[in-house]
């Protein structure tokens, strides 16, 4: 029988270190996020980003656009320090990032990681003397670079200096691949540049982020061909809600699949009311549905239908993806590959068991017609059949003497 590939081979990098975090080569693919508070709010700030940790960002970027925000990077880091949150934190510059990181040493000690925008680093003459400020102060304080290249703020010289030969061509090329090209320009021509004012290769990470999936698609593509820097992904502007969500996955799936990306970002606008750290659960989501790391337990469900009895069906694969979420942070501290775990809630005889015996433990409701009794698979085998009220309790206790049978306990760094 032929072997069916999984997942292209990753893209061969350099590995680049962000503090602890290791980025690139074959180190797992890193989940990144943003925080939306004013970083001159230190508390708001600060909270935020212990939320995203938790939530499990393993890099989280400020906004450090002002004297201000960059001065309230230190008390950020005191904050954070308090908390025993110790996630890097990376400045995201634009326009003044040249002054700020001379004017406020502390931020540029403190930041794991500078974020330059390429476009956005200065104009005229002042734009290469910025940059090289920039990277000057990421070498003398050995800090990474992400070069990140956005649409909405391309190098307006370099993208008109493409046009034009462009229109000399005897057939000129379509703007939207002259667009293309200046970007995936922008982010090698810039890192070559910082390599040349001194930057290490295995300091910099390149992004080139775009609005279209198609367009992201070609352009990490082309990028990933054009040089071996780390690669950051994520769809900029994606949206709001299952468009941003569906947006995200559709364009990084296919790149990721093709071992193209080393730390990912879902940016997603936040709903009224809805959590920041739904970026983050996303961004694992991507991950984990494609097999690339575990995060947390996964629960599969059937989505229902005409054979569902009641709506207890999908209260219980609430309840047990609540309980699960709420859960792991305790079993993640305390038992060795808990996020490996699978379960499964399904709603009648078709393919309950089906499904259940190929989760670690499963249940199957009972459907219309089918006896009021729910039987319970673990590692395979039908082991209970649960009954009456206390269904989601049972089931519930049982997911717990699960995990606490099956996964070894964690050794502690702490312990003596
Ligand atoms: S498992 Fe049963 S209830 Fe669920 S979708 Fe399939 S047929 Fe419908």
């Amino acid at each position: 029988m032929t072997e069916i590939a999984r997942t292209a081979s990753r893209r061969e990098t350099p590995t680049v270190s962000i503090d602890s975090v290791k980025v690139g080569s074959n180190h797992p693919i890193v989940v990144q996020s943003m925080t939306n508070t004013d970083t001159a709010d230190v508390k708001a700030t600060a909270r935020q980003v212990a939320e995203l940790a938790r939530a499990g960002s393993e890099l989280v970027r400020i906004t450090v656009n002002t004297l201000e925000a960059a001065a309230a990077v230190p008390e950020i880091q005191s904050r954070l320090d308090m908390m025993s949150c110790n996630v890097p934190l990376i400045g995201d510059f634009h326009y003044n990032g040249h002054q700020l990181l001379k004017e406020v040493p502390e931020c540029a000690s403190i930041l794991a990681k500078y974020r330059i925008n390429p476009g956005n680093v200065g104009f005229g003459r002042k734009k290469d003397e910025q940059f090289a400020t920039i990277v000057d102060l990421a070498i003398e304080y050995g800090k990474p670079v992400r070069i990140g290249v956005n649409w909405g703020s391309l190098d307006a010289r370099l993208l008109a200096r493409l046009m034009d030969e462009n229109a000399k061509l005897s057939k000129p090329l379509d703007a939207s691949v002259v667009m293309r090209e200046a970007l995936i320009s922008s982010a090698v021509d810039s890192a070559k540049q910082a390599e040349q004012l001194g930057l290490a290769h295995d300091r910099i990470i390149l992004s080139c982020k775009v609005s279209d999936v198609q367009d992201l698609i070609g352009v990490y593509r082309a990028l990933g061909e054009r040089c071996d820097y780390p690669l950051h992904l994520g769809l900029t502007e994606a949206g709001m809600g299952s468009k941003g969500i569906v947006s995200s996955t559709a364009a990084m799936a296919v790149l990721l699949q093709q071992g193209i990306g080393d730390t990912v970002r879902v940016s997603l606008t936040p709903e009224p009311g809805q959590p920041r750290t739904d970026e983050v659960h996303v961004a694992q989501e991507l991950l984990q549905s494609m097999g690339l790391r575990a995060f947390t337990p996964m629960v599969t469900a059937c989505p229902g239908c005409g054979r569902t009895t009641s709506t207890f069906f999908q209260s219980l694969a609430q309840d047990v993806q609540e309980f699960v979420r709420g859960r792991m942070p305790d079993w993640k501290r305390r038992y060795d590959g808990v996020e490996n775990l699978s379960l499964a809630v399904m709603g009648c005889i078709v393919n309950g068991p089906g499904e259940s015996r190929h989760a670690d433990i499963g249940i199957s409701l009972p459907g219309t017609g089918e006896a009021p009794s729910a039987p319970v698979y673990i590692d395979g085998e039908k082991q209970v059949t649960l009954r009456g009220d206390a269904v989601a309790a049972e089931f519930l206790d049982l997911i717990e003497q699960y995990v606490e049978t099956h996964y070894p306990a964690r050794i502690r760094e702490d312990n003596p």
